[in-house]
């Protein structure tokens, strides 16, 4: 059951605990400096005490800013929608998102790299994520020798923090009184360019990342759709999971991640977003003073350039794993998050899973096939996967549950939805994104799915789309894209012997 954005990013998502204790910087002594970026932070030792003085906060602007531009030399104003203001640094490319919200003196800083396990391939599976976790070991000017690394600053302040990695991005975020901003987008400007890479960081952090790990592969559902999703992508890079293939993960070392880290963590391939207490002008002149200094990437981005060939007929995967509950799950190739079909998929899936009166509850859990049922699509920026899942009733059989599934997908296709069922999905989107909304952090994070699959605007746009889904177009997409041949069903059949 989903409680909040229809599309699906949570489940393939490592959130990674970087909040919590367990990134402990270990007290290394300073690496050589990366290239470019600065002497920007010129008192990294003191990032708060300049905040008060350096940035204008705002808590008393005036709100006549709100839809106008503002303007700062080397920034251009690139668009506006629903109270989100774009801007670019001319110099660098960096993308810098700025949604004031005054209703509280807190602010969320979000930055989002453009760089997810999709840009790995064989051999370098994981870097992304291991990467991610080692963004928390210190920089040239913010370290734990120097006390004033992220850990410390961020903690001493009672700021709440993390990082997550995904398919298409790597993001690092806080949500922090507004008067100590200046000094986490001193620190985050400061890890793009001037990470520490230390051997003996990765060997303690590999830990924590083994568990990570042994921790997917222990839940029955996540190993069932790893196997499924490698199964339905062949050469896409989603074929490979986001914590990386184990031995890929073991084999990494630092050169690797220093060489994904110089290709990837530059301005022109990022994304920073301001939501709450700052304004525009603020925010620019922050980003303008911590950001201004770091040049582009001296090479092009790498593009993924492989195409996922067509699939030529259904598929199918078998776990067998220790576990109680068996479950099944039907996943059906669709476009990438972007596409018009889109909204369509979602309500679709909302229609077969969401609530007592869905289909699939009514078919496998009131007729007790079934304990949950799930179905939506994914939002994913090249492609993604409609999927459908039931874990099993103790006894049910596997083949029944897929069958009713499919069953359940047909009515669909040959009887279509009615304008009561659409309706309801469509008031409950409404519901749940005014509920997933509510906080910066939450806006930030909603706005981050966005901004990871190419527009951000779709934040704004995209319930819109939802509200104009109509029933005729909830069965097309079920006729055009849940298609067997474009299928891959999965069983997860627990073995109690292993
Ligand atoms: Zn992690």
């Amino acid at each position: 059951m989903k409680s909040s954005a229809l599309m699906r990013t949570a489940a393939a998502m490592l959130a990674c605990s970087a909040a919590s204790a367990v990134h402990i910087a270990s007290a290394i002594s300073a690496a050589s400096a990366a290239p470019a970026a600065s002497a920007a932070p010129a008192a990294p030792a003191a990032p708060a005490a300049s905040a008060a003085s350096a940035a204008p906060t705002a808590s008393a602007a005036p709100p006549a800013w709100v839809n106008a531009p503002v303007s700062v030399a080397g920034i251009s104003f690139v668009q506006s929608a629903g109270g989100i203001d774009e801007y670019r640094l001319d110099a660098s490319g960096l993308q810098i998102l700025v949604k004031p919200d005054h209703s509280a003196p807190v602010v969320s800083f979000n930055v989002t790299y453009h760089v997810g396990s999709r840009n790995e391939v064989t051999g370098t599976t994981g870097s992304t994520h291991l990467l991610e976790h080692l963004m928390f070991k210190g920089s040239t000017h913010f370290n734990d020798p120097s006390g004033n690394s992220i850990k410390q600053y961020l903690g001493a302040r009672g700021a709440t923090f993390n990082a997550t990695t995904s398919y298409d991005r790597t993001n690092y975020y806080a949500t922090l009184g507004s008067g100590d901003l200046e000094g986490y987008v001193a620190i985050e400007a400061d890890r793009m360019r001037n990470l520490w890479l230390h051997d003996a960081d990765k060997q303690a952090e590999m830990t924590v990342v083994r568990n990570e790990y042994e921790r997917g592969k222990n839940d029955p559902n996540t190993f069932l759709r790893e196997e499924v999703q490698a199964a339905a992508f062949m050469a896409y890079p989603y074929h490979h999971p986001t914590i990386g293939w184990k031995s890929d993960i073991e084999k990494a070392s630092v050169g690797q991640l220093r060489e994904f880290y110089d290709t990837f963590y530059w301005p022109n391939n990022c994304t920073v977003t301001f939501v709450g207490d700052v304004a525009p002008a603020a925010a620019l002149a922050l980003v303008m003073k911590y950001y201004g200094a770091i040049s582009r990437s001296p090479h092009p981005i790498p593009e993924v350039t492989t195409e996922e060939p067509q699939q030529t007929g259904a598929r199918r995967v078998t776990v067998n794993r220790p576990g109680q509950l068996g479950s099944v799950e039907i996943a059906y190739k669709v476009p990438g998050a972007l596409a018009a079909d889109m909204p369509a998929l979602d309500v679709l899936g909302e229609v077969l899973s969401t609530g007592k009166n869905s289909r699939l509850y009514r078919a496998l859990v009131d007729a007790s096939l079934a304990l949950r049922v799930a179905a939506g699509v994914q939002a994913m920026r090249a492609a993604g996967l409609f999927e459908a899942t039931a874990v099993l009733s103790p006894g049910a059989a596997h083949e029944t549950v897929e069958k009713t599934i499919l069953a359940e997908i047909d009515k669909i296709k040959t009887g279509g939805v009615s304008a009561d069922e659409v309706n309801q999905v469509i008031h409950q989107y409404h519901a749940a994104e005014a509920y997933g909304r509510d906080g910066t952090a939450a806006v930030t994070s909603r706005l981050n799915e966005w901004i990871s699959v190419g527009d951000w605007t779709q934040y704004i746009r995209y319930g819109d789309a939802v509200a104009r889904v109509t029933p005729a177009d909830v069965q097309r997409v079920a006729r055009q894209y849940l298609t067997i041949e474009q299928g891959t069903t999965g069983w997860f059949v627990p073995d109690p012997s292993k």
